[in-house]
């Protein structure tokens, strides 16, 4: 038996392993790099089309984004994951072949104008629907047999809907060895979804540790929070816009707000409007609401029982057609407007704060991590001046931030979650962390529960019979500010895929530069100066190279 680390090996997205056991071929998630990408991940070490199955830990895009690419390079298994992962994976993996299709688009009409050939899309959506046909949608803790030697368990972690560690069972020569992959581990106490569940007995763990270097401190009273902001911001007359990721983060606000409206924490603004204007958050809703049986932690199975729903409540709007999107914008009335993308780059949130930014009356509340250069992390560090659609819009709306409720446990949850071990496994492995991460992680579980650690890199290579180190590799760093995003799901003769990262990094870097000009009323005049002199010269330099790159073509 072997396993080969593909993917988020001293990194936290792009999810993948590789295991050979019993005379089969299995990928343990099939993820997407998405955003900083620091280290390269190997190539498959096989064809798509000799993978047998892939077990899937959960539903984001880390973790199942070139599922689809899988199938389009000939994979023809089966994919075992939980019901509600399957179901978010058939929406999830449809928008995400709509991304890849839109910028392979843009990036046509730019390489036509230049008289070159168009790249096609990493995958169409077409592929999406495609390999929705080859998933196995399993209930949580029974056991599955997936070959007369191999069954596997899905246990839930409370990271999202559907989310789950898998346990694989695993006979070869007449012994048994219990692999246990964490996927991403949840936090306590977090609306609708379970706890972690813990496992006992372990021969091999492998365990995410995004958060393994940080403590989340107590946790905050999000209700009360959430209802004072309301509260001033209809006293005002004006609206709460709040960009949410549309899955997961929408359903918990409409989980507080439910129990706001409940107890009446908002008062002399009864009934107000909430509006849900993202498609892919009402889709994933309906989705939350089919799954209240096999996924809703206890207090919101109890509502249920009561025969009321949890994430629902009078004057929720869900707004699908982009005509009822602009309606929106004619509602005299303060309301909540809940809306994608959740770090305001693409989506409807940009007409929301288009028509609300302006206003002094409104608050635009963020929810979520907002990652540097995105426009949300523009406007939490207080820019004065925005472009949306062509147009500079003033700030003049209160910017709020509610601290975060975190999808992943923190250092103490993450420890406390492989407490659950009776032994320790015979070696663990730490993966899905950035790279100042990882080894202080492995330390700490080797200091606090007595763990065999090891932070691999991708490439390396481990005999799980014999638990020793067949390959050990390390590092290789992904060129800067080159477009060198791989993908692990490459066949070996396969062209290593590009996901494009760069042009959305220089699109953000643009917008900032934009909004730094716009916002440049207070800088003194020989500050602007020195400012446009750098920003001709950065566009002479970047002229001249390019007018050399097409005297080279010519020649
Ligand atoms: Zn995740």
């Amino acid at each position: 038996m072997k396993l080969t680390f593909i993917g988020a090996d001293h990194e936290v997205t792009g999810s993948c392993h590789f295991l050979e056991a019993a005379g089969k071929k299995i990928l343990i998630d099939c993820g997407m790099e998405q955003g900083r990408d620091t280290y390269q991940n190997v190539p498959l070490p096989v064809k798509p089309e000799e993978i047998d199955c892939v077990f899937v830990t959960h539903a984001h895009i880390d973790h199942t984004g070139l599922l689809p690419l899988l199938g389009a390079q000939g994979f023809r298994g089966k994919i075992y994951a939980t019901r509600a992962t399957a179901d978010l994976c058939e929406i999830m993996l449809l928008d995400s072949a709509g991304i890849q299709e839109m910028e392979a688009e843009w990036k046509s009409r730019k390489a036509e104008r230049k008289g070159e050939k168009a790249a096609p899309p990493l995958y169409t959506s077409r592929d999406a629907v495609e390999i929705m046909r080859r998933f196995i949608p399993c209930p949580y803790e029974s056991e599955i047999q997936v070959s007369e030697d191999i069954a596997i368990r899905f246990r839930d972690v409370g990271h999202l809907l559907g989310s789950s560690a898998i346990e694989i069972r695993v006979r070869e020569e007449g012994k048994e060895q219990i692999l246990v992959f964490s996927g991403d581990v949840g936090n306590t106490n977090q609306p609708l979804i379970n706890d972690p569940q813990k496992f006992s007995r372990a021969d091999y763990l492998i365990i995410e540790s995004t958060y393994g270097d940080r403590s989340h401190g107590p946790k905050s009273d999000y209700k009360t929070q959430l209802a004072a902001v309301l509260q001033e911001t209809f006293d005002r007359g004006g609206n709460v816009v709040i960009p949410s990721f549309a899955i997961g983060r929408t359903q918990e606000i409409l989980y507080f707000i439910r129990q706001i409206k409940q107890e009446h924490l908002v008062s002399g603004h009864d009934g107000f409007p909430v509006y849900v204007d993202s498609p892919l958050a009402v889709r994933a809703t309906s989705i939350f609401n089919e799954h209240s049986d096999d996924c809703f932690d206890p207090e919101a199975r109890e509502i249920v029982a009561r025969g009321a729903n949890p994430i629902t409540f009078p004057k929720l709007r869900l707004t699908l057609t982009s005509e009822e999107s602009k309606e929106i914008n004619y509602v005299k009335e303060p309301k909540v407007i809940l809306s994608a993308s959740g770090m305001c780059d693409a989506g409807r949130i940009r007409h929301h704060l288009k028509y609300n930014l302006w206003r002094e009356d409104s608050t635009v509340l963020f929810v979520g991590y907002q990652a540097e250069g995105s426009l949300g992390r523009v406007l939490q560090e207080g820019a004065e001046e925005v472009t949306l659609f062509g147009e500079s819009i003033r700030v003049r709306a209160k910017i709020a931030t509610l601290p975060g409720i975190s999808g992943h446990a923190d250092r103490e949850g993450l420890l406390d979650w492989a407490s659950g071990f009776e032994a320790p496994p015979r070696k663990t492995f730490v993966v899905h962390g950035d790279d100042a991460v990882v080894q202080p992680f492995a330390d700490l579980l080797h200091e606090k529960l007595g763990f065999e650690t090891y932070a691999p890199y991708s490439g390396t290579i481990w005999d799980l019979t014999n638990n020793m180190c067949l390959k050990e590799t390390t590092g290789v760093p992904v060129e800067k500010a080159a477009d060198k995003q791989l993908t692990g799901a490459a066949a070996p003769d396969c062209v290593k895929v590009s996901s494009g990262g760069i042009m959305e990094r220089l699109q953000k870097d643009a917008g900032e530069l934009a909004a730094l000009v716009h916002a440049g009323r207070g800088i003194a005049n020989k500050d602007l100066q020195k400012l446009a002199e750098e920003i001709e010269a950065l566009c002479r330099k970047w002229k001249y190279i390019e007018d050399q790159e097409n005297r080279e073509k010519k020649r």
